[in-house]
């Protein structure tokens, strides 16, 4: 016998009575006929080996494909919770993000971090490197992954080409594979860093750009004074062919004016349109100190409909940034930060779960020279459980309670802000799919 799957979503009924359908596990979205949808709608109701019509029969698979309806003894959310559980304790990838230094030469008003002059030194980056390769072999790692992360990390690239140059000769050894990114603020990615990183694997930089040079250079501010959009641009310019650049645009309630021009700098004058990429992130209240963006930051489902703007001025551009926005897949854990084998490692070798805290003394998960250690701080990001208000989300697949530590904060989960837009996107998805058809159809 079969049922409906809990995580359907009907996001519309078009005119001729048929229904748009989304499944948020396994993220197909499908024109439903009327027909199909009677079935639907019936069938717990029906024993399908009556059914003679080969066309419903067809249908019925395709259903069952596309994860609408599901045997009748499958428990979904018990599936999910597996999943949640295969995807946090796997150890086939060591996921790290090492911070070279916590030093930066920006002064952004809204950043979280405490600037403090510590860099990696040589002595630290042999530690971090002996860890490495223990954790490897002891847990028979296939993969390595390395984001190099901040403060500024290109302040201490000698660390960043040390430490690459000996995981990628380790990783040659042991047969296994390397990857590598960055988040930097890209004013000393200059080309001959660019190639540099190339040649040290990394594939890919993550930049950001908050706005036209008015509200960037205020905002973005170097602390010797000088403006760094020009500079940043320049250097996306000059790397964009050496490694994938993705351009984070912050947004608040301050430059979201220029949001529609630096869309069009990026695509009409720079000729940006796959590659360097850009996304919208809202900027966030975390910092205690930076009492403006209490009031400019985009709160809840505000932002979601400025996203939802940006995208179809997007789309007109370059059309894959709707099926991708519009298409998130379900996923077992959130982040890093709720899996066993990732770990944030500061300039003085301590390791954390997440970004968010390195360098902060309570959320020290041990150190790369004495290794591990399973406290409190540890074990809360392996042991979180779903609450009450998500175990009855159909959005959970892809949310999965959103951000763990905004959760240990608030002591609540925050909907991921894409979550409040899904549905508009799916719609906007199948808008942009009928209309490519007409085109299509028009030429022939
Ligand atoms: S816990 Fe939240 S802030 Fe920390 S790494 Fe994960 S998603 Fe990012
Ligand atoms: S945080 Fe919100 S959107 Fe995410 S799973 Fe929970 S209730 Fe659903």
């Amino acid at each position: 016998m079969l049922k409906k799957s809990n995580y359907n979503i009907e996001v519309e009924t078009l005119e001729n009575g048929s229904k748009l359908i989304f499944n948020t596990i396994s993220s197909l979205f499908s024109i439903m006929d009327i027909r199909t949808h009677e079935i639907y709608e019936s069938i717990e109701n029906i024993d399908i080996h009556t059914i003679k019509s080969n066309e419903d029969k067809c249908n019925i698979d395709l259903m069952k494909k596309a994860g609408y309806i599901i045997d009748k003894n499958i428990n979904e959310l018990e599936h999910l919770r597996l999943m949640a559980k295969v995807q946090r304790f796997a150890n086939s990838t060591l996921s790290l993000t090492i911070a070279t230094t916590m030093d930066c030469n920006m002064a952004c008003p809204y950043c979280y971090e405490k600037r403090v002059e510590k860099y990696m030194t040589e002595d630290i980056q042999e530690a971090v490197y002996n860890f490495v390769e223990s954790y490897i072999k002891k847990n028979n790692c296939k993969h390595l992954g390395i984001t190099w992360y901040g403060g500024e990390p290109l302040m201490n690239k000698d660390a960043i080409y040390n430490l690459s140059e000996k995981f990628i000769k380790l990783c040659e050894k042991l047969g296994i594979n390397y990857g590598s990114s960055i988040v930097t603020n890209g004013v000393l990615l200059d080309k001959e860093t660019g190639e540099r990183l190339k040649e040290y694997k990394v594939g890919f930089a993550q930049i950001t750009i908050d706005g036209m040079p008015e509200f960037h250079n205020k905002r973005r501010i170097l602390r010797d004074g000088r403006d760094s959009f020009d500079i940043i641009v320049n250097n996306i310019e000059d790397c964009k062919d050496l490694l994938h650049i993705s351009i984070r645009i912050n947004v608040d309630k301050e430059n979201l004016s220029s949001l529609d021009e630096l869309t069009n700098f990026f695509y009409n004058e720079k000729k940006w349109i796959k590659s360097p990429s850009f996304y919208l992130t809202p900027v966030r209240d975390d910092n205690e100190d930076y009492d403006v963006t209490k009031t400019t930051c985009f709160y809840g489902t505000e932002f979601s409909s400025i996203e939802m703007e940006n995208l179809k001025k997007k789309s007109q551009y370059d059309k894959d940034s709707i099926q991708y926005a519009a298409y998130p897949r379900a996923r077992g854990n959130f982040c890093g930060g709720d899996n066993l084998s990732s770990f944030v490692i500061g300039p003085d070798g301590y390791l954390y779960k997440c970004w968010n805290e390195v360098d902060q003394v309570g959320k020290r998960i041990g150190n790369v020279t004495n290794g591990l250690i399973f406290n409190e701080e540890h074990t809360k990001w392996l042991l979180i459980k779903p609450q009450e208000k998500c175990l009855e989300c159909k959005f959970y697949p892809i949310c999965r309670g959103g951000c763990p530590q905004k959760y240990f904060d608030n002591n609540d989960a925050e909907c991921l802000h894409t979550i409040h837009n899904l549905t508009e996107k799916l719609k906007f998805a199948y808008e942009d799919y009928i209309a490519s058809k007409e085109k299509a159809a028009e030429a022939v």
